[in-house]
């Protein structure tokens, strides 16, 4: 095995490595960020209802266009990637098998949608019995993060481990491979345009009557930050500031847009549906319309553990890649342009905490 071969195989092995336990941890503390749901009632639930909704629809759009775009995408010729497709399983079977029937058995298989529900399940739980010391809540808070910080030192290495994956790629294929990912990045980027124009100016016009062009010209000051800092998270209180000056409650958007920030993820949603459809494609893999099911229910549920940091989304793709048998090594693919995407995306997720504050608050008023 060459040197490269050697460092391709590290990297991989590292992102398979921490994907499991960092899905768990993250999307059990989204549900224990939900346990105010109950203290603000309905607003609560309205808010997770839009953030689901809103991104299930995002990763949709993201599916679509990028089958729109596949024809940019080329067939790898290399030897080095290629990839045996496995026996694609009916959109019914997976749901089915969604349950997982060992504890352990899913992260033993990396089964990304039994994780997920296991985590759900535990989360809920952990609401449930109460914890009024708010000592189980800080440990997985703390074992969150030791996942997110051993997440950032993985991705230290994805220079090295994306070079050494896609020079043998290059070499065998060619520069088009390069000028393809100008395809995907455009893909991905008029899907969040479009997401955004669509869902959440519709969203804003018809239930707070705000224009369009206020709500965006408003949120301006938070899609830059967002859009230069790629975290969700560090732009929460430029986002709130916005939402306020739009005309949001305090007491809706000091609930709804921290809870946005870990667990409403639109432009990731995007770039997860873009992404998967252009590596099947360089793969030579038709997705069927089951797998593309099992995308958008994955995706969906992903967003939950998607932690509000830069590079969360490129682990999370690894996840979705799983989940319908696509192999993880096509991340180097797009990992190498991953902080492009990023700006992109962590826009999208930002503007989409918003709307839902923004919206929340004129349902709410109208109800005085
Ligand atoms: N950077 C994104 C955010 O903070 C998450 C991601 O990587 O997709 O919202």
């Amino acid at each position: 095995m060459s040197i490269s071969n050697l460092l391709v195989q590290y990297f991989l092995n590292l992102i398979k490595w921490i994907v499991c336990p960092l899905v768990f941890m993250s999307i059990m503390s989204g549900v224990i960020s939900m346990k105010d749901i109950k203290k603000v009632g309905s607003i609560g639930g309205k808010a997770v209802l839009y953030y689901m909704v809103t991104t299930a629809f995002a990763v949709s759009i993201g599916l679509v266009f990028a089958n729109l775009f596949k024809g940019f995408f080329p067939v790898l010729q290399t030897t080095d990637l290629t990839f045996k497709a496995k026996d694609p399983v009916s959109f019914m079977d997976t749901l089915v098998g969604i349950f997982p029937s060992n504890f352990i058995a899913p992260f033993v298989t990396a089964n990304m949608l039994q994780i997920i529900v296991a985590s759900l399940i535990i989360g809920f739980a952990m609401i449930m019995i109460g914890d009024n010391s708010g000592n189980d809540s800080r440990a997985i808070k703390t074992l969150n993060d030791i996942c997110i910080k051993a997440m950032e030192m993985i991705l230290k290495l994805s220079p090295i481990g994306v070079f050494c994956l896609l020079c043998p790629v290059i070499a065998e294929n060619g520069t088009a491979v390069l000028g393809s990912l100008a395809m995907v990045l455009l893909a991905a980027y008029i899907c969040y345009i479009i997401h955004a124009v669509l869902v959440y100016s519709t969203m804003v016009r018809t239930f707070s009557g705000i224009s369009p062009l206020k709500f965006f010209k408003g949120m301006m000051p938070a899609m830059m930050f967002a859009f230069s800092s790629a975290s969700s998270v560090g732009t929460l209180p430029l986002n709130m500031e916005c939402a306020d000056k739009l005309g949001a409650k305090k007491e809706i958007y000091s609930f709804v847009l921290p809870l946005g920030a870990t667990i409403n993820m639109d432009g990731t949603a995007i770039y997860q549906g873009v992404c998967s459809i252009f590596i099947a494609s360089c793969f030579g893999i038709d997705l069927t319309l089951n797998q593309m099911l099992t995308i958008v229910l994955t995706a969906t549920l992903a967003s939950i553990g998607t932690a509000g940091v830069p590079g969360a989304g490129v682990v999370m793709l690894a996840m979705v890649l799983e989940s319908v048998g696509l192999p993880v090594e096509g991340i180097a693919l797009v990992a190498g342009v991953d902080r492009i995407f990023d700006m992109g995306r962590t826009v999208v997720n930002i503007t989409g905490d918003a709307s839902c504050a923004v919206v929340i608050s004129s349902i709410e008023s109208r109800k005085v």
